[in-house]
């Protein structure tokens, strides 16, 4: 028996049951339609009472109009695109089933299933409800990020990361003053 002969029996023996492409292919299935699936079921956290936009079309209102109709800080973060300070916002820590809406606008943009605690500070979700959330490239510091915001006011939430869980690999950094949360049981 030759060498290579010889080490491809051995890798072929050792190492084929622990990663053959069969189990590689059955573990991709399970990740890819689970993303899919967590996307889809974004009403099933919102409560039958709640009122919210029902589609991302644009609602243009003026600087202005908006001013009016927040509260300073939360115009600053949305329409200003400031930035809230770390651990200041109560929606960090909240873990109730319910969904996420644009504080604006009231459009749906994350629901529960979909935050998980990144530890720095502000409301983070690994994916959102598609459609309803742009993204822009932002040069406001010195490397690029990548701004995301409100389809249907334009209103600034977060910046998207890649170091982000399983699954996605995606951070969605929010601002807690740009959100609106509605629990699915009041
Ligand atoms: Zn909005």
């Amino acid at each position: 028996m030759s060498r290579r002969k010889f080490l491809t029996g051995v890798l072929g023996l050792s190492v084929a049951p622990l990663i053959s492409p069969k189990v590689r292919l059955a573990a991709a299935a399970i990740e890819a339609p689970s993303i899919v699936a967590i996307q889809a079921r974004w009403r099933d956290f919102l409560a039958a009472s709640a009122v919210v936009a029902s589609d991302a079309a644009p609602r243009n209102r003026t600087p202005e109009e908006w001013r009016s109709k927040l509260p300073r800080e939360a115009f600053d973060v949305l329409f200003e695109e400031d930035t809230e300070r770390p651990f200041s916002s109560a929606l960090n820590d909240e873990k109730r089933p319910g969904i996420f809406m644009c504080r604006a606008c009231s459009l749906p943009l994350f629901s529960t299933e979909m935050k998980y605690d990144s530890g720095t500070g502000w409301p983070s979700f690994f994916t959102n409800i598609p459609g309803h959330l742009g993204t822009k490239s932002d040069f406001g510091l010195i490397w690029p990020r990548t701004e995301y915001h409100c389809l249907k006011c334009g209103g600034h939430q977060g910046h998207i990361f890649k170091d982000g869980p399983a699954l996605t690999g995606e951070r969605w950094c929010n601002n807690g003053l740009a959100l609106h949360f509605i629990p699915f049981e009041a």
